[in-house]
């Protein structure tokens, strides 16, 4: 009884079909831009890294585009510009 060791991990894949099937537009589109996007992926509000959890409250379906804006607003690194060799950028 000591010995729980349950470490098949969250049933996340579970929970974001679930979450995509009832929200399947992207929140921040809709809200930012009046934008109807078809969300892919469900985004925590709240990093798990910071305390966040799975919490149907603390998540929001979110387009490709958002939730990569939204993990790097929430993790704080800007976007470097990437070089390619022969020295211009890429971007
Ligand atoms: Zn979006």
């Amino acid at each position: 009884m000591a010995h729980d060791k349950r470490k098949s991990g969250r049933p996340w894949q579970r929970l974001r079909r679930t979450m995509l099937a009832a929200e399947p537009l992207c929140r921040l589109c809709m809200a930012k831009h009046g934008r109807v996007t078809v969300a892919v992926e469900i985004d925590h509000e709240v990093p798990l890294a910071k305390g966040g959890n799975d919490d149907p409250a603390n998540l929001r379906p979110l387009c490709a585009d958002c939730h990569r804006d939204a993990t790097r607003a929430q993790f704080g690194y800007r976007p470097k510009p990437r070089i390619s060799l022969d020295g211009w950028p890429m971007e």
